[in-house]
């Protein structure tokens, strides 16, 4: 039976004769899943062309089971990397990929200790990684849920600000609504900053108090059915002075430039220039100290990085944030982030929350 796990490995099998491999090990937790659907903590698998084997402990083999079609599950004994190795001992294979970014120089020591001289180890990087950055229609579908319920969430957040509120009360009360609706949790901590606080990019929420005449920077996102969302508004508590309205504006007029730069085609680079040229326009792109934004799916960060000179072509499937800033050191900061969807002939935005400014 074809399920999308079994497309996936099939996809990723045939990839493995043009890099010379005829088996790839997989240990990082998003990509086994990606490939198998199984969702124990602990685990490896086998890819090859000839199928796939999953190596895990006791704890999670009748879990394997379960959740897994068309995979041989391998019980571990001993160490997982001496499992694996014992189990390449004996395999009709010679040269095994592994990704040096994931694997320690001790595990592989482990593995190839296990598996014997007869083996060859070739570093392949980022293979599961790039089948990851297209996604299927099943994928896309649980990311328009988890972006949606971001959208719920920060705007649930945007009610609960008043004078006094403390950021982790704010965080908390975020976190709860995720979990509420549905969400195993959030995506990464979120960002709950107000004031000159909210001029750090990644501000982790403290017993600061909001007051009159601050911007509050929300940046949060869900892991909904295993799928990441990441949205981030930016409100003032007040009427806001013509600087902060200004620059919210260059802010908005970036983001909203860099997602019309996206298409099917169109380089990485190309959107993070859409963006940063707006920002030099209005000479506030010495105040945008980061990357225009980030591939997201299984994880919130992944490939394609939105970044300056990124040369990675946007095909239909790619998911990328769209999240131009300004920071400015005690006066606070502006971000606007939104999620989108590559396709052959249009952009779909996501997450679907107003972005005009709001002053409360
Ligand atoms: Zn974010
Ligand atoms: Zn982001």
């Amino acid at each position: 039976m074809t399920t999308p796990f079994s497309a996936r490995r099939r996809a990723l099998a045939r990839l493995l004769p043009q890099a010379k491999l005829d088996c790839l090990l997989v240990t990082h937790p998003a990509n086994w899943f990606y490939l198998t659907g199984f969702t124990g903590e602990s685990g490896a698998l086998l890819v090859s062309q000839k199928g796939s084997a999953l190596v895990t402990d006791g704890r999670f083999t009748v879990q394997a089971g379960e959740e897994t079609s068309g995979v041989r599950i391998v019980l571990q004994k001993g160490s997982l990397f001496e499992s694996i190795g014992q189990f390449l001992k004996t395999a009709p294979i010679r040269r095994v990929g592994f990704d040096p970014t994931q694997l320690t120089i001790a595990q592989l020591g482990r593995v190839r200790k296990f598996a014997g001289a007869r083996l060859r180890w070739i570093s392949a990087p980022g293979k599961v990684e790039t089948l990851r950055m297209r996604k299927d229609p099943s994928e896309l579908a649980q990311m328009r849920k988890a972006a949606l319920l971001a959208g719920e969430v920060v705007q649930h957040a945007i009610g609960l600000l008043k004078p006094g509120i403390r950021e982790f009360e704010v965080a908390a009360e975020i976190e709860y609504q995720m979990r509420k609706k549905g969400a195993s949790g959030p995506a990464f901590e979120t960002i709950a900053a107000f004031g000159s606080r909210a001029a750090l990019p990644h501000a982790r929420p403290t017993a600061k108090r909001l007051r009159k005449n601050e911007l509050v920077v929300l940046d949060l996102g869900v892991i909904l059915g295993y799928y990441c969302s990441d949205i981030t508004r930016t409100v003032f508590l007040g009427r806001a002075p013509g600087r902060i309205r200004t620059w919210y504006k260059a802010v908005l007029e970036a983001q909203t430039a860099a997602i019309a730069a996206v298409r099917s085609g169109a380089t990485c680079g190309d959107v993070d220039t859409a963006a940063r040229q707006v920002l030099t326009d209005y000479r506030l792109d010495h105040l945008f100290v980061h990357s225009t934004g980030h591939g997201l799916g299984l994880e919130v960060h992944e490939d394609p990085r939105v970044a300056k000179g990124q040369k990675t072509r946007l095909e239909p499937g790619n998911v990328i944030t769209i999240e131009p800033g300004v920071y400015a050191k005690g006066v606070g900061g502006i971000r606007i982030e939104d999620d989108v969807a590559v396709h052959a002939d249009r952009t779909e935005v996501l997450t679907r929350v107003p972005r005009d400014f709001i002053e409360l």
